[in-house]
């Protein structure tokens, strides 16, 4: 049962007086108590698709087509009155950097208190009771006296922690997480992936995974985006991606996996464009060794390559007809 249904997302911002269109027709889905990834670099729309979910686009943004579905209401058309009701309640936020998303200067108890207080409208005992049981579920010891802590007593692990634990309280159905581990060491990446997969296993809690990082991808995600230049380019069950990646920026980035130790390691050359930078045609056609002639001057439509698997890419247009 999809949970949650982007459609048709076409937006962009306004920078000196011109409009730079960001995001065209983003189509996914995510299935409940499934983990879905968005992949891609740096400047992809991932990022930007996720805060469209939450309602949390810049002043200069505008949406200019297509739908966030979810619960049967369409967010892009409710009040910021509304979305308070859904924003960090129902769908909530796990954000990149935990250094920056606490206050410094409030205890990290204070500042959970005041997620239970808003959001489920308890306080004294019963809300310490549930900030306990919550420091307890993302496994901070010694939860009680924790709460007494402030953000600098915290190690970055334990930040993402305390962030992780103010998104349970409220049991949201939806956690995004956008890059969760990209700015904790090595060591405790793994820790903080497998929570979120403790979570959403024993929650039913639905995960929208932000990530780059292809290799987080397949240990976790049920099921894969990959995104291009503010468009999808390949969406796959992850077992079916990993097996028969059709588009070559996908191509592209699995073989530029250090793991992947068996292959030569390969770089994508050239940049992902910017939003400013107008390119007809396929938007990796710039970077892309399989170019051909149409792939400058047409768009690929996104299609069905076989179930559930789809692709932008005129070479898996081909590979079908020949097929048929
Ligand atoms: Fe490469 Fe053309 Fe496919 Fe784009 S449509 S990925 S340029 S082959």
């Amino acid at each position: 049962m999809k949970i949650l249904e982007v459609k048709n997302l076409s937006l962009g911002f306004e920078c000196d007086k011109k409009f730079y269109q960001a995001l065209w027709d983003v189509s996914f889905s995510l299935e409940c108590g499934k983990m879905l990834a968005l992949v891609g670099e740096s400047g992809c729309g991932k990022s930007i698709s996720a805060m469209s979910i939450l309602n949390l686009l810049p002043k200069n943004a505008e949406v200019i087509g297509g739908e966030i579905i979810f619960d049967g209401k369409n967010l892009l058309k409710l009040s910021q009155k509304e979305m308070q009701n859904i924003r960090g309640k129902r769908i909530a936020l796990i954000p990149q950097d935990p250094m920056t998303a606490l206050n410094p200067l409030f205890t990290v108890g204070d500042q959970l208190l005041e997620v239970i207080k808003i959001h489920c409208g308890l306080t004294g005992k019963e809300a310490e009771k549930k900030a306990i049981e919550a420091f307890d579920a993302v496994k901070i010891p010694c939860a009680k006296s924790r709460l007494k802590s402030y953000p600098h007593e915290f190690s970055g692990g334990m930040k993402q922690r305390a962030i992780i634990a103010m998104a349970l309280v409220c049991d949201a159905e939806i956690l995004i997480a956008d890059e969760p581990t990209t700015a904790l060491d090595v060591t405790i990446q793994a820790r903080i992936m497998n929570l979120i997969e403790d979570i959403k296993r024993e929650r039913n809690t639905s995960i929208l995974l932000i990530t780059h990082d292809l290799a987080l991808v397949s240990e976790y995600a049920d099921d894969v985006n990959v995104m291009y230049s503010g468009r999808i380019a390949e969406t796959a069950p992850v077992d079916e991606f990993f097996q028969n990646t059709q588009h070559p920026y996908s191509k592209a980035l699995i073989n530029s996996l250090p793991s992947n130790r068996l292959k030569t390691l390969e770089t994508i050359s050239g940049q992902p464009p910017t939003i400013r930078e107008e390119i007809l045609g396929c938007r990796f056609h710039p970077r892309c060794k399989f170019k051909m002639d149409v792939c400058s001057t047409t768009v690929p439509e996104l299609l069905e390559t076989s179930p559930a698997h789809m692709c932008a890419c005129f070479l898996t247009e081909k590979s079908d007809q020949t097929q048929s």
